[in-house]
């Protein structure tokens, strides 16, 4: 259990595509345990492994409805388009609108080893969106219109 810095815009590790994990291994829990303090710690909604500089495929998500962890996740299915407001731990103090998916299906893998399929929808959806693409080296400022920065 550890609160890591969350690294920010401009450190390489962001743009890497971040390498699927083959086993789940005690350092594979404790790498989901500590993204998820440490998505609490800053009070956001949703964590990739890149943003405390590790470049494996997991993310954490809590939009208020519990926690999820999910290993080398996938979008398997899309529905729709809704714009929003985004932002990110990484890019403190910019937000954004960002046109995703309003609803997709989520495959991956729970810390169990275990495939779990997620229908996602509103904020959920767009938080799975926003750290799938993290393991892609992509930030939600290349796809953001009319970005906003506030003080930091
Ligand atoms: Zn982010």
């Amino acid at each position: 259990m550890a609160v890591y810095k969350v690294v920010e815009i401009g450190d390489p590790v962001l743009k890497e595509i971040a390498k699927p994990i083959k086993e789940i291994t005690p350092n594979i829990i404790k790498l989901l345990e500590n993204m998820a303090d440490t998505m609490y710690a800053y009070n956001g909604v949703g964590l990739a492994a890149p943003q405390i500089g590790v470049s494996k495929r997991a993310i954490v998500v809590d939009v208020g409805e519990g926690l999820i962890e999910l290993i080398n996740p996938e979008i398997i299915e899309v529905f729709g388009e809704e714009k929003d407001i985004e932002g990110c731990l990484s890019i403190p103090g910019v937000q954004g609108e960002v046109v995703r998916a309003q609803k997709v299906t989520v495959k991956g893998l729970n810390r169990y080893g275990e495939e779990i399929v997620i229908p996602a929808e509103g904020l959920l959806a767009r938080a799975f969106q926003h750290e799938i693409d993290h393991l892609n080296g992509i930030l939600f400022v290349e796809k953001a219109e009319n970005i906003v920065r506030k003080g930091r």
